[in-house]
């Protein structure tokens, strides 16, 4: 390492590795030797802001505890035993071929692949699909992907790489369930701008540090109940009749019909009218409402008509049928904060209050920018309406058991407010947001694994159906994780936490190999 004071002779410039907000950073050299690095200004994530993680990356370099050469249990020795014996990379890579090649050619699932976050998944995800193993995840499994799982199932897309808060427009801004790792840097500059600006910021945690400790109002929270909150919310927006109701006519499933026969195969589905599939999985745009002038059903968005979002109707051959509105509004009905109260730890006066800010912010304080635009279904706007009250959450709501349906109740109370892909709310970043699902799929039977070829579909994917499902003829897992089964559906980021135990307990079957790549659990 160079002397501290030795002069800088060359400057490189390049992105953080230290987590995954990817700030851009100048790595200070001396004789080719990294002696600092600190945050590079002219970069638009962070300018120039770096924390103390990312200048301490300095220590891949030089830290006396990293591996330098590739080590081989000593012969002899016991597993467990921590007794290793450096090895070259030839002998490494040889050993790797031999036992590699083996189980390709007689069965490739018996190789498992499960990656940290290497943020390398389009590399690791094409070795894994061209070995021909279904057996391939990253880290995802045991962190946010119910974050994106519950907001992609939802709206098509999610906090962080899909979407994130419009903090320069925003009023109101709730953070929950949101730990410092996530988009820090640029989260803590557009923080100091919202507050500068005047913005009014809530965080709510169960702990008042980093982000919380500068909130205007802290709300502290059981860990594991941001679900019970949300609910709550959810039924005071709707009791309050404070939820936007034009946004819900026009841009959600909100006054889309639902058949309640109990004895119809269609049960609990969308009514849907033939009309011509398109290509691609988009869902058709075949629904219904029960327009209130006509008092009839009408094809959605037919032009001059008006949904009732509450209510129940029956139609012509007597099937009764409620709009998706009518449905969530009976669901949450016991939801009241007071339930919250016992569950969250948060007074229900609060829980009130809280509901009752977003409401009325969301209302009364909209946001008309003279931008023409046309929407989905062909209509021209002349300006831009935004509902300021912006979110961001994290693991906090994603890494629970309950987390997937946590995170579908926040989506579905920014619905309600009226704040999805609009200034001052949630804003998706391009290519989201995504068909709902996305059209990604595995392969939904064992045939795709065959020896000495390339798997045929892909490892990971959003299933829309039971036929979906990667699973045999019995409806046994294919994958060694077990993802996308009966059992666990819908893990579109695959089940990372799962593989050891099931790979020791040989559950669903015995593999040979796991390995696992750049995988340190705590990042
Ligand atoms: S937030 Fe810190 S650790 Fe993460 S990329 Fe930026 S500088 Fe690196």
């Amino acid at each position: 390492m160079p002397a501290p004071s030795a002069p800088i002779q060359e400057v490189k410039k390049t992105t953080c590795y230290m987590c995954a907000c990817r700030c851009g950073i100048r790595v200070h050299l001396v004789d080719g030797q990294v002696r600092y690095i600190d945050g590079n200004p002219e970069h638009p994530l962070n300018q120039g802001v770096i924390c103390a993680k990312g200048s301490s990356g300095i220590m891949k370099q030089y830290s006396p505890a990293r591996l330098t050469k590739p080590l081989l249990r000593k012969p002899g020795s016991e597993r467990g035993a921590g007794e290793f014996e450096p090895i070259s990379w030839e002998q490494a890579f040889s050993i790797l071929f031999e036992r590699l090649a083996k189980i390709r050619a007689t069965d490739p699932k018996k190789f498992a692949i499960f990656t940290g976050r290497d943020q390398m998944q389009a590399l690791t995800g094409l070795f894994a699909r061209q070995f021909g193993t279904p057996n391939y995840a990253a880290h995802g499994g045991f962190c946010s992907v119910n974050m994106a799982a519950g907001m992609i199932y939802t709206i098509g897309g999610s906090f962080w790489e899909f979407g994130g808060p419009d903090l320069d427009r925003a009023k109101l801004f709730v953070m929950i369930g949101t730990a410092e790792d996530h988009h820090s840097n640029p989260m803590k500059i557009a923080l100091s701008k919202f507050k500068r600006n005047g913005g009014r910021f809530v965080s709510i945690n169960p702990v008042r540090t980093g982000y919380s400790a500068i909130a205007d109002e802290w709300v502290p929270i059981r860990p594991g109940s941001d679900g019970a909150l949300l609910l709550a919310i959810i039924h005071e927006i709707i009791a309050q009749g404070l939820y936007d109701r034009d946004f819900l006519v026009r841009y959600t499933n909100a006054g889309q019909l639902v058949n309640l026969d109990e004895k119809s195969d269609e049960f609990g589905m969308f009514l849907r009218t033939e009309v011509p599939e398109e290509e691609g999985c988009f869902d058709p745009q075949n629904k219904l409402w029960w327009d209130r002038a006509s008092n009839k059903p009408v094809i959605t968005h037919t032009e001059g008509c008006d949904p009732f979002l509450l209510g129940e109707f029956r139609l012509a051959d007597g099937t009764p049928v409620k709009p998706s509105f009518q449905l969530l509004q009976e669901r949450v009905k016991d939801y009241t904060p007071e339930w919250a109260e016992g569950l969250t730890g948060i007074p229900a006066a609060t829980i009130k209050r809280l509901a009752y800010e977003m409401g009325v912010t969301a209302r009364d304080q909209k946001i008309e920018l003279p931008i023409a635009w046309t929407d989905s279904w062909g209509k021209d706007h002349d300006t831009v309406t935004g509902n300021p009250v912006a979110f961001h959450a994290m693991r906090g709501l994603a890494a629970h058991s309950n987390g997937f349906h946590t995170i579908r109740a926040l989506a579905i109370l920014m619905s309600l407010l009226g704040t999805i892909d609009r200034p001052g709310g949630f804003r998706h970043k391009a290519p989201f947001p995504r068909p709902i699902p996305p059209c990604a799929k595995t392969p939904n039977t064992p045939l795709a694994v065959k020896p000495n070829s390339v798997l045929d579909g892909m490892a990971l994917g959003w299933p829309a159906e039971p036929d979906d499902l990667f699973v045999d003829d019995s409806g046994n897992p294919v994958r060694i994780d077990k993802a996308f089964s009966w059992e666990y559906p819908l893990s579109v980021h695959g089940l990372m936490h799962n593989v050891i135990t099931n790979a020791w307990r040989g559950d669903p079957y015995r593999i040979d190999t796991l390995l696992i790549f750049m995988a340190n659990m705590a990042w």
